[in-house]
């Protein structure tokens, strides 16, 4: 028999997992707060809180995931293999450089646009007859009893009562769903906001991918489709954005790229609009409460210093999946609530992982007293010089060891 699975948030993460589910035979009611577009007359504009202007780095394991669903032809159609890494601080001798080739892979993983792959992701959850997809609803009540879990939406005049065994909150950083059932977030404003555009440089990109720390904040350049575009995330302390958003201060921007980068990228040449996005991390207290699991950024919003956000959810995702796959198996409750605590239980160290490698990059960057810069320095040194510790790196960045 199908179960009914309710999944509350339609970005990146509710409509990935959505796929998952389906292709796992396991029915789903999919919410969205957001009207989505029709493709037929709107093109890749944002539009949505995921799908924006960003570009997001997936590390081999979400790519492997998205080709088990099949999607991975369509998707990479604009999306970009990473074959290097180059590590550097600004004003630092350390440099440290990871290569595929050297790591005998393919690639790194793939930088992807977002705006893309939501097209893709949403095109194809509308086709999925296992999955009913609801946008435009706002979901304002989530209650549960022993048996099931109630939602209470609205959608425009319209009022919708909703009951399911499971109910999957992917509800985003500021999560409804989480504050509804009371349970609690760790919070911790960075004071900092990622600015976020796409650059064209006088040399190729030859995929490469520059993460740059510079007393201004760690400075990512990613390679994108089109031999000289990349993509730029640049998190900077809340208040220095001001004097670089706004058409009328492009040159201003390309100014402070190629002084902070040097002449490694050559010449930055044009710059797209620039977005900015608050920093903070925010971590669930609990993931699994009764019939209820939090999922994406409603568990866990970490720092983008290294891209590792969004593939994290990708693994809990799949992990989830095959709880409860496992679970149908056993019986016909897919919301048992002690199988969702040890899904929880399961993904506890992958996440405590990635959290604290994000949390203490980005903390440990960012101080400039020359003593710790120097241990910075010669730590970047014997990375890229001591044998062994390269893979062991590469493998967790790929999302290929947890
Ligand atoms: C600058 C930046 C760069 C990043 N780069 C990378 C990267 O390179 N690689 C990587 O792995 N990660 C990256 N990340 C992290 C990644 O973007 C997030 O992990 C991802 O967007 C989380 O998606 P989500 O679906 O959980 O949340 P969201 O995108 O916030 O989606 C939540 C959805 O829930 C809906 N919703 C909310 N409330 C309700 C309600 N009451 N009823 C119905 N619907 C509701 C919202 O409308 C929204 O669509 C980056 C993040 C930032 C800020």
């Amino acid at each position: 028999m199908q179960q009914e699975v309710i999944i509350v948030g339609g970005g990146m993460v509710g409509l990935s997992l959505a796929l998952m589910l389906a292709k796992a035979n396991i029915a789903v009611k999919l919410l969205e707060a957001i009207k989505y577009p029709n493709y037929d007359d709107v093109n890749l504009a944002p539009y949505h809180s995921s799908f924006d202007a960003r570009n997001s780095a997936l590390s081999r394991r979400s790519v492997q995931i998205y080709q088990e669903l099949g999607l991975w032809h369509a998707l990479q159609a604009h999306a970009t293999p990473i074959l290097e890494v180059h590590i550097t601080e600004q004003g630092s001798f350390g440099k440290a450089r990871l290569k595929a080739e050297q790591e005998k892979v393919e690639s790194f993983g793939q930088v992807i646009e977002n705006a893309w792959l939501g097209r893709v992701l949403l095109t194809e959850v509308r086709k999925q007859p296992l999955i009913e997809l609801i946008d435009g609803v706002q979901v304002t009540s989530l209650t549960q009893d022993t048996d099931q879990a109630l939602i209470e939406a609205i959608r425009g005049e319209e009022h919708l009562s909703l009951q399911a065994k499971l109910v999957i909150a992917a509800d985003g950083r500021d999560s409804f769903c989480r504050k509804a059932l009371g349970i609690g977030a760790s919070e911790h404003d960075y004071d900092q906001v990622a600015i976020v555009t796409t650059v064209q440089t006088s040399k190729p990109h030859k995929h490469v991918g520059f993460e740059r720390f510079s007393h201004l904040g760690p400075l990512a350049l990613l390679p994108l489709p089109g031999e000289y575009r990349r993509s730029v995330v640049w998190p900077v302390k809340k208040g220095t954005e001001g004097e670089w958003l706004g058409d009328e201060n492009d040159q201003h921007f390309l100014d402070a790229l190629q002084e902070t980068y040097g002449d490694r990228a050559g010449k930055f040449q044009k710059t797209g609009k620039r977005f900015s996005f608050p920093l903070s991390q925010v971590l669930a207290e609990k993931q699994a409460i009764g019939r209820v699991v939090l999922m994406g950024n409603a568990a866990h919003t970490i720092h983008p210093v290294a891209g590792q956000g969004f593939n994290l959810c990708m693994r809990d995702a799949y992990v989830l999946v095959r709880y409860l796959t496992e679970q149908l198996a056993q019986s016909d409750d897919i919301g048992q609530p002690s199988m969702l605590l040890a899904y929880e239980q399961a993904r506890l160290t992958d996440q405590q992982r990635v959290i604290k490698f994000c949390d203490s990059v980005v903390r440990g960057f960012s101080n400039q007293n020359p003593i710790l810069k120097f241990i910075r320095n010669t730590g970047l040194v014997a990375f890229d010089t001591i044998p062994g510790i390269k893979p062991l790196v590469a493998n967790y960045a790929m999302g290929l060891k947890v």
